[in-house]
């Protein structure tokens, strides 16, 4: 591993945040912990730390000497002064004197001793810091060094890796036992400048944040060598019985059964994002005959287990030409797992004083043999940090299993981290958002009206993909608000598939489809030519069927329900003059929302339009061109004069509407009206 150390850019950090009146130790401090930060082989999403003592000054004026230590919440990588905590050190050096000390009780004294009330809680591993008497320490969860940690003989082969100048603690969950461990191991050794901390990570100490920061990286290089001297395929390759099902044929039916039923009257789920990873090391993992033993062993440092939960499921191969086998094996595969897990924490929450809430029993992450590897989450952020994390696990466990064989802590201690006072106090505490973990699809997703469903989709807690047949317009609006922009013309079946498969490979399924792409043709009814009238119908009425089409066969495959939303048009109930070749495919396709609440109504797949009218002059135009640049604008409407409540009707208006409606679970073949109030459009 290089170093990044550049002499030139600590000075100019230090100069840089002076100006705002940051003292130069936390400066330094703060550019060691970005470069620490910046290397995905030391730490990764929140994982890892670093701190200094240093002197500040209270309110009075009076010098403090306080322990800057990274805040939670924080990513090494991405730091800043107001992520470096202070904390007064002299009270946290005295808790020295304890014999033991409760998670509850220890953050409660390092959020008391904080000199910024509203500062983030200091690391959990703060104490640690605190008792050793470096002035810079640094703390990171190496992947090399866990390939040599995580041995059963992992303390022997460290030793011969790094010597003396490190001392070595066995592993103990992170909080005050650990502390004090690592305090007493630097007390025995007091010329050490290192710590491994065996099945967990290392912590480089210094003077100056240089030497610490260089430590790490010597150390680290040292560990890579003893890698790669052992480096070889490791993983036998079990053979293939035929060519597996794609990624997005797999996700959608994974997706469903992991799905928890939470409320099967209502047809409530607690549904999962999730994310997909392959590649050589990937496969060379997933495929290897002997899976079932060195993946079902454990989390390579106890910070993952969180996010993967300790152990994964392996789910069978999914033959392409046997996909009901599939579904069937991986059901029951799924059922084990839950099985299996409930007797695991039937097995260790065995404190009669404090029992434990056990967690849910799905999976987080999903081995596929032939596919690769499936993380579920709250979302597609939490998906792709577990898919990261475990990536980091394959990386360490083909090394470890290079150099010897993978071992890590047991299940006791498994449980021990995975059911930490501190996480379960967070539990329930959560509120949710209404669309929360729901994938939603919307059409004509770069003009105004789409662009405003996906904001306002994305607000209410949705993973949003915008379809667009201009992508550079789609991926305009979907940056601002976190989407995925897939190009798609909606007109053209094999388009569609493709860009639904993307959504799905994104994140693993598809709950609501807002059909929204459409634009207007204009024409006498008895002299418009037939191209002109079949165009408008490929656009305004084929395509809501075809996309349709495709998202209900992945809500049937998740079996999970489902919302589909049409834009129908005023023209559909109250045709205009001159709009024949606008209105009738769309009174097609406001029978056809009608025609899908019908015939899938018994899987939970809902099925509504919003007839919108009047918005705003230039909007509804605007947007229908944007999908369709052929189109023949709208003439210039009354939009605002003509309506009872004389408002103004707006893209975010109509928004809004999509969103009631795929909120209401008990309303299906509805149409819902957003125009301000026309009588003569009303439903009768
Ligand atoms: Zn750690």
């Amino acid at each position: 591993m290089q170093s990044r150390w550049r002499a030139d850019e600590a000075a100019a950090t230090v100069a840089r945040w002076a100006q705002q009146g940051v003292a130069e130790d936390v400066s330094l401090a703060v550019y060691g912990t970005r470069l620490l930060g910046g290397e995905p082989s030391l730490v990764l999403h929140g994982g890892g730390n670093s701190s200094v003592k240093s002197t500040a000054h209270d309110l009075a004026g009076d010098p403090v000497e306080v322990l800057y230590v990274k805040g939670s919440g924080w990513d090494m990588g991405a730091i800043e002064p107001p992520g470096l905590p202070a904390v007064r050190l002299e009270p946290l050096r005295r808790l020295q004197r304890l014999q033991r000390l409760s998670d509850e009780d220890m953050v409660n004294a390092l959020r008391i001793n904080l000199l910024d009330a509203a500062a983030p809680n200091p690391s959990v591993e703060t104490l640690l810091h605190a008792f050793l008497p470096h002035k810079f320490v640094d703390h990171t969860h190496a992947n090399a060094v866990l390939a040599l940690t995580d041995q059963p003989d992992g303390e022997a082969i460290c030793r011969d890796t790094f010597g003396d100048r490190v001392a070595y603690v066995p592993y103990i969950m992170p909080g005050f036992a650990l502390a004090q461990a690592c305090a007493a191991a630097r007390r025995a050794a007091p010329g050490v400048d290192a710590l491994i901390l065996l099945k967990h990570g290392i912590f480089t100490m210094g003077e100056t944040a240089e030497a610490a920061y260089e430590r790490m990286i010597a150390l680290v290089s040292r560990a890579e060598a003893r890698v790669a001297k052992a480096a070889r395929q490791v993983f036998v390759p079990a053979t293939p019985a035929g060519p597996v099902m794609s990624a997005a044929e797999v996700a959608p039916v994974l997706r469903g059964l992991l799905a928890l039923e939470t409320d099967r009257d209502e047809g409530l789920w607690r549904r999962f994002v999730l994310a997909h990873r392959s590649g050589p090391a990937i496969r060379a993992f997933v495929d290897g005959t002997d899976l079932a033993r060195y993946a079902m062993l454990g989390p390579v440092t106890p910070d993952h287990a969180i996010r993967t939960k300790p152990l994964p499921l392996i789910a069978p191969s999914p033959l392409a030409g046997d996909p009901a086998g599939f579904r069937a094996g991986l059901e029951a595969a799924i059922a084990r797992y839950k099985a299996d897990y409930m007797a695991y924490v039937t097995r260790h929450n065995t404190d009669p004083v404090a029992p434990k809430t056990p967690l849910d029993p799905a999976p987080r992450i999903v081995l596929v043999p032939g596919l690769g590897v499936f993380a579920a989450g709250d979302n597609a952020k939490a998906a792709a940090i577990a898919a990261d994390l475990y990536e980091a696990n394959i990386e360490v466990i083909a090394n470890a299993e290079a150099i010897g064989r993978y071992a890590t802590i047991d299940e006791a201690e498994q449980f021990d981290i995975e059911y930490w006072s501190l996480e379960q106090a967070k539990l329930g505490k959560r509120a949710e958002k209404p669309l929360a973990r729901q994938i939603a699809v919307v059409t004509g997703g770069g003009g105004t009206i789409g662009a405003a469903i996906g904001k306002a989709f994305r607000a209410a807690g949705a993973e949003v993909a915008l379809l667009d047949r201009d992508g550079e317009a789609a991926a305009r609006a979907a940056k601002p608000i976190g989407a995925l922009a897939v190009a798609c013309d909606v007109t053209d079946q094999a388009s569609v598939a493709a860009a639904i498969a993307k959504v799905v490979e994104a994140f693993g399924g598809v709950d609501i489809l807002v059909s929204n792409a459409g634009a207007a043709w204009q024409g006498r009814i008895g002299e418009v030519d037939d191209a002109t009238l079949r165009a408008s119908f490929e656009l305004n009425f084929f395509a809501h069927q075809t996309v349709a089409k495709a998202a209900v066969a992945v809500m049937l495959a998740q079996g999970t329900g489902g919302v589909l939303l049409f834009n129908a048009s005023k023209q559909a109930v109250n045709p205009g003059p001159s709009f024949g070749p606008y209105g009738l495919p769309k009174a097609a396709t406001m029978g056809l929302a009608r025609q899908y609440a019908i015939d899938y109504g018994a899987e939970g797949i809902r099925a509504n339009a919003v007839n919108a009218d009047r918005i705003r002059s230039g909007l509804l135009t605007d947007a229908m061109v944007a999908s369709r640049s052929t189109a023949r604008g709208m003439s210039e409407h009354d939009y605002m004069a003509g309506n009872l409540l004389g408002r103004e009707v707006t893209a975010s208006d109509v928004a809004d509407a999509f969103l009631a409606l795929a909120l209401a679970r008990k309303t299906t073949g509805a149409v819902l009206t957003v125009d301000g109030g026309n009588v003569a459009a009303a439903l009768r």
